[in-house]
Order: structure tokens, then C-alpha cells, then sequence
């Protein structure tokens, strides 16, 4: 070997090793934001602590933010780790930490501050801001209506930053920006007249519309803008475009909708009129009734807030309910079933509550055992309402379907058959109004949800709790021993 070859091998080594530290050194510094999740498992989401977004219920974490995030973690094959910031700001300078959380999913709207702050992905919900009011109060209809107004929002909120453009063409409009509160103390606050005026996004309006009988809607402000998620400003795409791809899945297979449906759907289900008057009943009516409703489930090992919604359901929790069809009382018990369960008087409420208790549990023992929560109480449900013999009716067309006659969503299926001849002329027990059963079911579950939001018991002792209304989980702590059994 000539002195230089050997020079230039040895320099083909050392610039060899030289290129092999680099590139390892290089693999630390440049492994993107989605190839570190995926190396260490764990997705890390930012988002709000409020019932539209984040929150703990009887059976853990939930919110529709939360349950969209735990999906995406999923298809990742990583863990999901929750962080929540106090407000807005907050979670913005967190996002942009550089050992902070690499998603923001908190009902964020991409506006266009923000735009400098961080990078959105595409939008997977559309909303309105909404100004709302107090009824009783003058209803704005327009932007000059908020002139001389009390006028609340978040701080740091795509609605303050609309405020604010609003104020370059009304100079004397004068509002205020709190990181103190959430979208549920600006709702409280409108509703007890302590604010006269407040902006927030319509899905959040719809969540919380239940809770707050006075809370109006004023009008739309603006355009309807984009919730999205964000990620950290910077040249590093890889995450934003999985992000973007999962929520393009999300929105084709029906994901999206369905969550949408689950969590913002009380308004679509209840109507306006339907979630204020159920606001209005939880503070004056249920009250009255609410230690009859907690005695029975105990005796009965049953969660009081499936009692009280059933009742709700039979008679809007009044004890003097009578149908034409002779059914009678605050759980709208018939006679027979009434003397079955040892009640004398169908019209006083204890005894209503305690008879429809005995006779729920009665028909839940009674369903096979194959049938198991908790499609088992919404079984037992089907059959309070249409009786049990109907009800197996409609598992036997179930099967005769090819269809599974343990699941509620099959059998949900075919209970509208009942009324239909060319199918109830097969069954044993003929005729039956199973599309109302259908109905009573859902509603049931429906104010159900509703009354385990209302009731967290975390939140005793909270400023809202104080004014005897609760609102759903707004801290971290684990769901109490008073959560109810995994329905
Ligand atoms: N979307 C709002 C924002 O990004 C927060 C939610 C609300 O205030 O209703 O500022």
C-alpha cells in the first residue's frame, strides 16, 4: 500500500467515524415530535378542565375533547397523559414550553392571534359564538345592542379578541376578561344577573343550557368559526399531519358525529324550551324528592339518578300525574303493578318512588342471565315501559334476524316491529308501541347523563355548588365513592 493510499484510507475512516457521530448525535436533535411519542409511548394532550371539553364522571375521565384525544392515541398505539390548564394563556405558553405537551384539545378556535402562537390542525367542529343574555332582561339582537352593557368573557378568548375588533368600530364598547372563571361561571353568571351579557361558542352553550334556566341566547356573533386542535409553532409538521389525517377518519366514519351527537346533543334532543324547563325542574322539583329517590335505590342497590330519571321521564317529577291510559303518580305505576308492589296510594310520591324501585329491580333479576350490564338496565328499562313479555318478543325477532337478542342496540332495533303487522302477527304476544319504548329508553339515559353531570359530588363546596346548582366535575380529583356502578 503506497504511503498514499494509506493516507487516504485513514482519512476515509476518520471522516467515516466522523459522519457516524454526526448522523448519531444528528438522530437525537432531529427524530421529529411523532417519532419521540411513538419512541416513548405516551401522547401528552393540553386541554380545559369544563364539562365540554375535560372532566371526570361515575365511570372516570370523559368530554368530548377527551374522548376524541384517547382515540387518536390510540390509532397512535401510545398512551394518552391529560394535562389541563387553569386558562387559555396558559395552555397556549404551556403548548409552546419546549418539554411541554404536543397537543392542545380544548374547543379552541383558530383565530387569527392565535395564529402566531401556534399551528392548527383542520377543523373537526363547527360552531357559532353566541352572546347570551338573561331572560327577562331586553334580548340584543345586533353589536350595538352591547353598548353599555356588563359584558364577561375569557381571557385571552377568540370572543375578547372579537370584542376587540368590535371596539375599533365602537369605540364606547366597554367589556371585562377573567382567567379566574370558566365558560360554566360566565354561564352562572348571566343566569343570576350578576353580568348582564356574555360570548360563548355554541357547543358549550348546548352542553351547559341544561343547567342554567334563565340562560338566553341574544344572537349570533359573527361567522361560525373552527374548533381545532394545535399543536407548537415551529418548522416540525409530522404530528399536525397525523393529527389532520386522523380527524379526516374521524369525520368518514362517523366518529365525530357520534361524539358530537353524545355531548353536545342535549339541546337536538330536549329542544331549547325542552333543556330549560329541565334546568327549572332540577332546581325546584327534584329537590322534594331527591332523599325518596336516594332511600329506594339504596334499598333496591340501584344508582338514585336512574330512579329520579325514570321519574322524570313518567311525569316531569310531579306526584299527581295521571295518563288517560290509567297509569298514575310521580312514576306513573298502573294499578297492578301498583298492588303487586305493595303500594297503597299511587299519588303519594314516596310510595310511587318506592313501588317503581322494587318493581325495576324486580324486572332486572328477572332478564337472562346472558344479558349483562349495561345493557342489562337498559333491558329493564324496555321492559318498566312495555312489559317483559313484549320485550321478548322482540329478542326472539332479534334472532330470528340473525342479530344478537342480548344487546340493547339490536333489540333497540327491532321493538319498533311490535306495531308493524306483518311482524308482531308472528310474535307470541302481538301488538306493542315499541317505538315509544325506544323513546322512553333513550330520554331515560339521556336525563340519566344529564343528572350525573348535575350531581358530581366533587363540587360541593364550589361557588356554583353554593347557589344549590351543581355543574359537572371541573377538577382532577377521581370520581367519589358516591360515583354510581358501572351501568
Ligand atoms: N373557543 C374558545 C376559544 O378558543 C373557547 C371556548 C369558549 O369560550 O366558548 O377561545
Amino acid at each position: 500500500m503506497s504511503a498514499y493510499t494509506a493516507f487516504r484510507k485513514r482519512c476515509t475512516v476518520g471522516l467515516l467515524a466522523i459522519g457516524i457521530l454526526l448522523s448519531l448525535s444528528g438522530c437525537v436533535d432531529e427524530s421529529t415530535s411523532l417519532e419521540r411519542i411513538q419512541k416513548e409511548g405516551v401522547l401528552r394532550v393540553i386541554t380545559r378542565n369544563s364539562p365540554a371539553t375535560y372532566f371526570q364522571d361515575r365511570s372516570g375521565e370523559t368530554g368530548f375533547e377527551y374522548e376524541l384525544a384517547k382515540r387518536f392515541a390510540d390509532d397512535l398505539g401510545v398512551e394518552l397523559q391529560i394535562e389541563t390548564a387553569d386558562n387559555l394563556d396558559e395552555l397556549y405558553s404551556r403548548l409552546s414550553q419546549p418539554n411541554g405537551p404536543e397537543l392542545a384539545a380544548a374547543g379552541l378556535t383558530a383565530s387569527e392571534e392565535r395564529q402566531a402562537q401556534a399551528r392548527f390542525s383542520a377543523s373537526y367542529l363547527e360552531v357559532s359564538p353566541q352572546v347570551v343574555y338573561r331572560n327577562g332582561q331586553r334580548r340584543p339582537t345586533r353589536p350595538d345592542d352591547l353598548l353599555g352593557k356588563r359584558i364577561l368573557v375569557l381571557k385571552g378568548s377568540s370572543h375578547a379578541e372579537q370584542l376587540r375588533k368590535l371596539q375599533r368600530q365602537l369605540p364606547r364598547l366597554e367589556f371585562e376578561e377573567s382567567d379566574a372563571v370558566e365558560v360554566v361561571d360566565l354561564l352562572h353568571m348571566v343566569d343570576e344577573g350578576q353580568i348582564d351579557l356574555t360570548l360563548v361558542d355554541s357547543n358549550e352553550l348546548a352542553m351547559n343550557q341544561v343547567y342554567f334556566p334563565n340562560v338566553r341566547v341574544a344572537f349570533d356573533f359573527g361567522d361560525a368559526s373552527s374548533l381545532s386542535w394545535a399543536v407548537s409553532s415551529g418548522e416540525d409538521l409530522s404530528l399536525l399531519s397525523e393529527v389532520n389525517a386522523f380527524l379526516q377518519r374521524a369525520k368518514q366514519n362517523g366518529t365525530l358525529q357520534r361524539l358530537k351527537d353524545r355531548y353536545y346533543g342535549h339541546v337536538d334532543v330536549l329542544g331549547y324550551v325542552g333543556a330549560y324547563t329541565f334546568a327549572k325542574h332540577l332546581q325546584q322539583r327534584l329537590p322534594r324528592y331527591e332523599k325518596h329517590f336516594r332511600n329506594a335505590a339504596q334499598t333496591d342497590q340501584l344508582d338514585w339518578r336512574l330512579l329520579a330519571a325514570m321519574g322524570y321521564q313518567e311525569s316531569l317529577w310531579q306526584p299527581e300525574a295521571t295518563s288517560k291510559t290509567g297509569v298514575r303518580g310521580l312514576m306513573m305505576l298502573t294499578q297492578n303493578t301498583a298492588k303487586a308492589m305493595g303500594v297503597a296510594n299511587r299519588l303519594d310520591p314516596k310510595q310511587s318512588i318506592v313501588g317503581a324501585g322494587k318493581y325495576f329491580n324486580m324486572l332486572r333479576d328477572s332478564l337472562a342471565a346472558e344479558i349483562k350490564e349495561p345493557d342489562r338496565s337498559w333491558f329493564a328499562l324496555a321492559a318498566y315501559n312495555i312489559g317483559i313479555a313484549h320485550l321478548g318478543d322482540a329478542r326472539k325477532l332479534a334472532e330470528a334476524e340473525g342479530l344478537d337478542q342480548n344487546k340493547w342496540l339490536d333489540v333497540k332495533k327491532m321493538l319498533p316491529r311490535l306495531s308493524q303487522k306483518q311482524w308482531y302477527r308472528k310474535t307470541r304476544y302481538g301488538y306493542a308501541r315499541g317505538g315509544e319504548t325506544v323513546h322512553f329508553v333513550q330520554n331515560v339515559r339521556r336525563y340519566y347523563d344529564i343528572l350525573t353531570w348535575v350531581t358530581q359530588p366533587q363540587l360541593e363546596g364550589s361557588k356554583i355548588a353554593e347557589s344549590g346548582l351543581h355543574i359537572p366535575a371541573i377538577d382532577k380529583r377521581k370520581p367519589s365513592e358516591d360515583a354510581a356502578p358501572q351501568l
